[in-house]
């Protein structure tokens, strides 16, 4: 199998054409202020905690081993819905290779929020149909078409969209 990050996932979601710029390794993320604040944030966040845990070709923020749950810390929850993805990708991914089904928060420190997920028989059939589909676009000879969204503006990769 390819490697598929959660970032992967997580731009599937929100942008086609975002994945298919970072799958391929054009990278314009160096003056992004957005992820530079992000970092900060995260390395500031639960410092006793198990970080940047790494199992297979997926690598998470932390997790808890007692109460066998993932976490992944985000600066802002204005993208909900790719993070949330995100995160069922790192809970299916564990399931396959563990058999151990998990939790999952997300974790929005400066909103002093989180958001609790599972995965569900739906969620990871949808998953597997999410893999098959990221391996499609990543193979692509040129991006997928431009289709302005709301957070175009924030994004890395603006100025090459001209959005
Ligand atoms: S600027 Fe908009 S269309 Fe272009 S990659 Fe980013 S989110 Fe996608």
């Amino acid at each position: 199998m390819e490697r598929i990050t959660g970032v992967m996932v997580q731009y599937y979601i929100s942008c086609e054409r975002e994945l298919w710029f970072f799958a391929n390794q054009i990278n314009m993320n160096y003056d992004n202020e957005d992820i530079l604040i992000g970092r900060i944030i995260h390395e500031k966040s639960y410092s006793r905690e198990r970080k940047n845990v790494k199992f297979g070709d997926v690598s998470f923020d932390f997790i808890k081993d007692k109460n066998l749950t993932v976490f992944e810390i985000k600066k802002s929850s204005k993208l909900t819905e790719p993070v949330k993805y995100q995160l069922y990708y790192y809970l299916w991914y564990i399931k396959k290779f563990t058999g151990k089904k998990l939790n999952g928060v997300i974790v929005y420190p400066k909103e002093k929020k989180r958001e609790r997920i599972k995965l569900t028989p739906k969620i990871e059939d949808e998953i597997e149909k999410i893999l098959v589909k990221i391996k499609k676009i990543i193979k692509m000879e040129t991006p997928p078409s431009i289709k302005v969204k709301p957070y175009c503006k924030r994004c890395s990769y603006h100025e090459f969209c001209m959005v």
